[in-house]
């Protein structure tokens, strides 16, 4: 079993505390991603499960056991950084077997396990070269064979495509999540990118200073965020927020906007004059006539969608759609919103309604 167990888990640099409190529960063979704004403490807390940080209090178990005063090489985990640091003098195949041969395994085994390794990550006709002849997406994927080889219970990655570009980032993503369901073994993965812990996670952890806001599957995030730092982080483009009250008109709650624009309110438990935060995602807004009226701003045509900048009562909105539209800057259009998409926060706590 290699379950991993974060509970209450604090972390000081002297006077200064980093991290408040943090639990995360971890199944066996889930791919657990954190994601937050970068300094959030990501991997502050990813140190800490390697044991490369101490913890200032709480305690964190991998396996059911208690690892708080257990040292690196005795956790069981395999870690790979955003850099991915490969001896330049050594072959693909000696780079892969180093922590092997660090542990005065027997050579055959290390031969097997390297070979298994780079099957696994088609490296097999690499083995023979120097890193320096070899793309970044190879290097990354010798670094990912370096923790593979040591057969862990939990590997460990902090941010390993940040230096990647964008292309390449996309298909290791792929790579990393065929191997994971492959190999089934807890993965702890942090990033900053929301898109890569949406299109990887069985689950995601958001993180705020030293905080966990919301943990959930990554659709549950999408759809019911618990609060409007959830709702802005998660989904791109950003949802759109406007500030405002609820009012009643003839007898049905309606929004109204510090500066008077009135949208659409679904069925909410939000009152009368509360003051509130209105979120919808630009994809939940549609283009037609009988909507809000709005002036486009701008518009952004990508050939597969359009995302357009509009202006109502004062409030700059954007919705995304995929046709292609003809209107231009200046002219007035209908934005259509659905309100079972709309969310609700409080004004003041932040959190969902
Ligand atoms: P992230 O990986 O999410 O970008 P980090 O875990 O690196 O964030 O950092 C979390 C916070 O802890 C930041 O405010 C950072 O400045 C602070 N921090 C990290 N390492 C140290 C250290 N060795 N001494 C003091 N503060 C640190
Ligand atoms: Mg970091």
């Amino acid at each position: 079993m290699s379950n991993v167990q974060i509970s209450n888990v604090v972390k000081r640099y002297g006077a200064v505390q980093v991290m408040h409190g943090v639990s995360v529960d971890i199944d066996d063979g889930e791919f657990v991603v954190l994601v937050g704004p970068s300094g959030c403490g990501k991997s502050t807390l990813l140190r800490m499960l390697a044991g490369l940080e101490e913890i200032s209090g709480g305690t964190i178990s991998i396996g059911g056991r208690v690892v708080n005063n257990v040292i690196p090489k005795d956790r069981d985990i395999a870690m790979v950084f955003q850099s991915y640091a490969l001896y330049p003098h050594k072959t693909v195949f000696d780079n892969m077997g180093f922590p092997l041969k660090m542990a005065k395994r027997p050579k055959e085994e290390i031969e097997e396990k390297v070979r298994r390794a780079a099957e696994i990550l088609d490296l097999t006709k690499y083995l023979d070269r120097y890193p320096k002849a070899l793309s970044g997406g190879q290097r990354q994927r010798v670094a990912m064979g370096r923790a593979i080889v040591r057969d862990p219970q939990v590997f460990l990655f902090d941010e390993p495509l940040s230096n990647l570009d964008a292309k390449l980032r996309v298909t290791m993503r792929l790579e990393i999540k065929e191997l994971h369901q492959r190999l089934k073994t807890t993965i702890v993965y942090v990033t900053h990118d929301q898109i890569e812990a949406m299109t990887m996670a069985d689950k995601i952890v958001v993180m705020r200073d030293g905080r966990v806001e919301q943990v959930g599957a990554p659709l549950d995030l999408y759809d019911a965020p618990q609060n409007v730092f959830v709702a802005g982080f998660i989904g791109s483009p950003s949802m759109n927020f406007i500030h405002g009250a609820v009012a009643l008109q003839g007898g049905r709650k309606v929004f109204v906007s510090d500066k008077g624009l009135e949208l659409p309110l679904p069925d909410t438990a939000a009152v009368e004059g509360q003051g509130v935060t209105y979120g919808i995602r630009p994809e939940h807004i549609h283009v037609g006539a009988d909507g809000v009226p709005v002036k486009v701003v701008v518009l952004e045509p990508t050939g597969s969608e359009t995302q357009i900048f509009a202006r109502a009562g004062g409030e700059l909105i954007d919705a995304i759609v995929r046709d292609r539209i003809a209107a231009r800057p200046g002219e007035s259009i209908g934005f259509r919103i659905e309100p079972t998409r709309v969310h609700l926060f409080d004004r003041n706590s932040g959190r969902r309604i």
